[in-house]
């Protein structure tokens, strides 16, 4: 998987202080991945240690008040330009800076405030269809595979996921792939973010999004009560029973328990191979029906 990185995450003294960010995950991926690093600060021709900036009603200003506006967009131009070139498969960047920042950056007023928004580098790469993360949402590097949360732009991977959800008994006929689309099945993923439950997680291997487990309260077939989300978990058949989908689980119940939600559930066939996954993991049978069974955990 080639990745694109935040160059003070690998390490690299480009901070505005000269100093890093180093992430002891971002040097995990560049033991398994090919990583190009980018400052794009430093590409736009800023010194280092320089002062810092924010964005100000859309103008990258430094805090002395000189207009560094122009330096901060010809740096996210050039790493555009590298990123059409080399086609990183996703691209990792420092939160909250006024160039990498992926979901939220300072609001310009130098007290601290954070607004939502990216940094102009981020937001360019995004606006030009690349994927790009937080550093903060990456959750976990393991053996190749890499455990993040959802980027804004994947919402729509959640009706393709719960396809591959779908349990077939041996010998039976997979559904039509619009079977998503009932209503029983929207509240999988219909204003997916909107909630305070709403949580998802994905596995990337060989530059691709291979599983995700999300939760959300939702009157699912595995809802029990209005403060216990539920849980919806699939990976796509070549990567199941490699442990991927147990890292997603308890990383998911480590970020719910953070969260203060007590417990969780979830509804299984009774059939399907995961229920001992879910039993390693912590889920308990609390009910069944002729077909599944309701498993719980306490977090
Ligand atoms: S511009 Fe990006 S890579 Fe450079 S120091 Fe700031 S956050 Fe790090």
């Amino acid at each position: 998987m080639k990745i694109m990185v935040s160059a003070c995450l690998a390490g690299e003294n480009c901070k505005y202080n000269g100093g890093n960010n180093c992430s002891e995950k971002v040097l995990r991926l560049m033991d398994a991945n090919k990583v190009l690093t980018v400052c794009p600060e430093q590409m736009g021709g800023l010194p280092t240690p320089r002062i810092p900036a924010e964005i100000r009603e859309g103008v990258v200003t430094a805090k002395d008040g000189r207009i560094v506006d122009t330096q901060f967009r010809a740096g996210a131009a050039k790493c555009l330009e590298i990123a059409k070139r080399e086609q990183p498969d996703l691209i990792v960047l420092q939160s909250r800076s006024p160039s990498c920042g992926v979901k939220q950056r300072y609001d310009g007023t130098f007290t601290g405030t954070l607004v939502n928004g990216a940094g102009v580098t981020a937001q360019l790469l995004m606006d030009n269809g690349f994927r790009c993360v937080d550093v903060e949402d990456l959750v976990e590097v393991h053996y190749g595979v890499l455990i993040r949360k959802l980027c804004t732009e994947e919402a729509g991977l959640l009706k393709d996921f719960l396809y591959e959800a779908i349990f077939i008994p041996e010998g039976v006929e997979p559904p039509p792939r619009d079977i998503v689309e009932r209503p029983e099945l929207r509240v999988y993923y219909e204003y997916f973010g909107r909630g305070a439950a709403d949580h998802c997680l994905v596995a990337e291997a060989d530059g691709h999004v291979v599983g995700a487990v999300w939760t959300r309260i939702m009157k699912d077939y595995g809802h029990v009560d209005d403060e216990t989300p539920s849980f919806a978990i699939s990976l796509i058949p070549e990567y199941r029973g490699k442990g991927i989908g147990t890292r997603l689980m308890l990383n998911m119940l480590k970020l719910l328990k953070e969260q203060g939600f007590k417990q969780a559930s979830l509804a299984v066939q009774k059939e399907n191979y995961a229920v001992q996954m879910y039993k390693n993991v912590g889920f308990e049978i609390a009910d069944e029906n002729d077909e599944e069974f309701i498993m719980l955990c306490t977090l």
